[in-house]
């Protein structure tokens, strides 16, 4: 199986490290143009510039809408078009039972987990509409369907995100717009490190060789860009399953 994104342009959030990074890079080998987008301008420009010149950083709080739209205006202006867009930009902390956490980094999660999705789709939709097509890729988590304490806040925002996948998709079917989530099961990055010194809930005391590499959420992004994706369009693709580890061609 090849992925081919030449020619093709996608903005990632939250791509200065994790998940996002590796999708950069693993889509920038695929041939695509790359926009780099998080608040730590230092780390996206450094692995804007360790991938080349088909790479661009832009700085961005998902939280704030002019950000983000500035983001789809620059790729548009550097690289002419905006073919997709990863909203992987998400937190996980603080992590704390509902009577004691704080109201106001609750908010903060729900304004970077879910109003951060929604300001992206606001965002790209209308360019991707004017150019007659796009794919959109929302990071979900099984935590969208799973309660887990010290976690409200994750838990919610995450179901929010995958109904906006729902609803997203069902608005642009019509405008040749794909809406597709992925939920990538536990993945080796900061996110688990913060969730282990927690010592909250069951995910907390997972082994580190449980989780799999980023770059196997980087390869399952590039692929889910891809026609051959679309049986998952509308919903999330689980990458615990076998089935979807094998359509992505991470087992044989
Ligand atoms: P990570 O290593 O903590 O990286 C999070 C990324 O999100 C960083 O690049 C961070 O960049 C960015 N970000 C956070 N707040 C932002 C904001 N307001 N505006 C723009 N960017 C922001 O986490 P990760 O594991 O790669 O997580 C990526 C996505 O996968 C998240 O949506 C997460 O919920 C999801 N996920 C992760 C796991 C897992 O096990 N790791 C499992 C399921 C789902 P800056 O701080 O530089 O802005």
């Amino acid at each position: 199986m090849t992925i081919d994104l030449n020619g093709k342009t996608a903005l990632i959030t939250g791509a200065s490290r994790g998940i996002g990074e590796a999708a950069a890079r693993i889509m920038a080998g695929y041939g695509a143009n790359v926009v780099l987008a998080a608040r730590s301008q230092g780390d996206t420009n450094r692995i804007a510039s360790e991938i080349g010149e088909r790479a661009l950083a832009v700085t961005c709080d998902v939280a704030r809408y002019g950000d983000i739209e500035n983001a789809v205006n620059q790729a548009v202006k550097s690289f002419g078009r905006l073919d997709i867009l990863v909203n992987n930009a998400g937190v996980i902390d603080p992590i704390a039972r509902i009577a004691e956490s704080d109201p106001e980094a609750w908010d903060q999660a729900v304004d970077i987990n879910v109003k951060g999705v929604y300001h992206g789709l606001r965002a790209a939709i209308p360019v991707m509409k004017r150019q007659g097509g796009g794919v959109i890729v929302n990071i979900s988590s099984g935590a969208a369907s799973n309660a887990l304490e010290g976690w409200s806040h994750y838990c919610a925002t995450k179901a929010a995100v995958l109904m906006l996948t729902r609803c997203a998709h069902l608005e642009c079917v019509a405008d040749k717009i794909r809406v597709v989530g992925l939920s990538p099961g536990t993945v080796a990055t900061d996110m688990q490190r913060s969730i282990k010194s927690s010592g909250v809930n069951p995910v907390s005391r997972l082994d580190w060789s449980d989780h799999i590499p980023p770059e196997w959420a980087g390869e399952a992004i590039a692929w889910l860009s891809t026609d051959a994706a679309r049986p998952y369009d509308g919903g999330d693709m689980s990458l615990r399953t076998e089935e979807a580890r094998r359509a992505v061609g991470l087992i044989s």
